[in-house]
């Protein structure tokens, strides 16, 4: 059996994994979703917590897969992809931190870049023709795909970043690679590299590129981050007996957010979803009002991988719930939204909140928390401030402190730990070039470097 995604314009042909993994966006311009959302049958809910996470994620993985790839594939891929640590660790009652910092590049993100890189290695290998993925960062996507696709023969990686918003460390983990791996920086916010990015794939001039992407508009971005709920869920609540859990995600791009999404469609007990934003409240706002824009120019904020003023996911956030939204953010069939704030309750959380949650948890639990991670222990509070019980509840820190140690340390007192994979990492030297916040600029760059 292959399933098929199809995408949210509906304007083009349903395609099986292997070819919305290839092209990133549809052709339409639209995102592309599963026609149906695979179930967790009752056995695998089960079994759910005796499973590695690896096994898991192979559990979950292959109905997406099946007919792309073997079943030897999907193993090899999924055990290859996570062999590190997935911390769940109680902070007070029933609440929980999920530490998705434990990869090689310290933030969650490196959940879905280590899946793509195997699964799209493997996919270019078979069709004997390379790819170049464009990723627009505003951080974290940069670090975590530059390493997970270092060395992979056939596909080349560039990555664009705004000069002023990744930190010394977000930076250093992408220039210092070389190989197959490039980087540019501009002058601008990341929605100015994310507009770059997804107008180049729609230039027809540069078809014979074969430009992919590795930026959540990817839906190989969201499927493995669906296994991460399930697996926290299975170790903390009865979900086999259907015991509710509430999650908190701290959003940008709502990538994490949707795999949490296809998580509960798959039939993950799931009591609410709450979405932290920081001061970027685009979402937030849309939810409470029903009518969205854009913010432009983003804000800028501690919680720098979520500086964005027009989440790519929202397209498919929307369609979740039976609407329809274009790519420059239209409204073209409402969604229900009864419906979503009855499952979501999204919140927007000031720097200066994020700052006192970071003290305060360290203060009160002795919990280190980073800025991104603290919107979410934030957001989660509110929530529990307007609906009171004890419910189980899981937060999501989605990097690791010791990427903001200028900010950690000033709000704690206490310097965090360098993890391994980040040692060293000050005295590589770095290379990347420049370019100004301009698409023929950007064109001709790629045609010169990459034609
Ligand atoms: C990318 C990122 C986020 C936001 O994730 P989205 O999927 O874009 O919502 C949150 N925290 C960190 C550390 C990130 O790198």
């Amino acid at each position: 059996m292959t399933l098929l995604f199809h995408s949210t314009n509906r304007m083009v042909d349903e395609v099986p994994v292997g070819i919305a993994l290839l092209q990133g966006q549809a052709g339409d311009k639209g995102l592309f979703m599963p026609n149906s959302v695979p179930q967790l049958s009752a056995e695998l809910l089960k079994r759910a917590r005796d499973l590695s996470y690896p096994e898991l994620a192979v559990e979950i993985l292959w109905p997406y897969v099946e007919g792309t790839f073997s079943r030897d594939e999907i193993e090899e891929i999924c055990h290859s992809a996570y062999d590190f640590e997935v911390p769940l660790e109680n902070v007070t009652g029933n609440q929980f931190l999920m530490r998705l910092d434990q990869g090689p590049t310290a933030s969650f993100k490196d959940f879905a870049a280590r899946f793509m890189g195997r699964s799209l290695g493997k996919l270019v290998a078979r069709r004997g023709k390379d790819l170049l993925i464009l990723t627009a960062t505003s951080g974290d996507t940069g670090s975590a795909v530059a390493s997970a696709f270092l060395g992979v023969p056939g596909i080349k990686v560039l990555v664009l970043f705004p000069e002023d918003e990744v930190s010394n460390r977000q930076r250093k983990q992408m220039t210092t690679l070389g190989d197959n791996i490039a980087t540019l920086a501009l002058p601008g916010k990341f929605d100015d590299c994310q507009a770059l990015v997804k107008q180049a794939f729609s230039d027809s001039d540069l078809t014979d590129l074969n430009l992919s992407s590795a930026n959540s508009i990817n839906i190989g971005r969201l499927l493995p981050q669906s296994v991460y709920y399930t697996y926290s869920a299975s170790r903390l609540a009865d979900i086999a007996g259907g015991e509710k859990v509430v999650f908190s995600v701290p959003s940008g791009n709502f990538g994490d957010m949707m795999g949490g999404m296809l998580a509960m469609q798959s039939g993950l007990p799931i009591e609410k979803f709450v979405i932290a934003t920081n001061a970027n409240d685009e979402v937030p706002l849309f939810l409470e009002t029903g009518s969205y824009s854009k913010l432009a120019p983003s804000k800028v904020c501690i919680s720098n991988a979520m500086n964005v003023g027009h989440p790519s996911n929202l397209a498919r956030l929307v369609s979740l719930y039976g609407g329809h939204m274009d790519e420059v953010g239209k409204l073209t069939k409402p969604a229900d939204m009864e419906k979503m704030r009855n499952e979501l309750f999204a919140i927007s959380i000031s720097d200066q909140e994020t700052r006192a949650t970071i003290k305060s948890v360290y203060e009160n639990h002795n919990t280190m928390l980073e800025p991104h991670g603290a919107v979410g222990w934030a957001g989660m509070m509110r929530y529990f401030d307007a609906n009171p019980s004890d419910i189980t509840a899981i937060s999501l820190e989605t990097a690791h402190p010791a990427k903001f140690p200028d900010e950690v340390r000033t709000l704690t007192g206490c310097e965090p730990v360098l993890p391994p994979s980040l040692e060293g990492i000050e005295e590589l030297e770095e290379l990347y070039g420049e370019l100004p916040v301009d698409y023929e600029a950007f064109k001709s760059f790629l045609v010169r470097e990459y034609k």
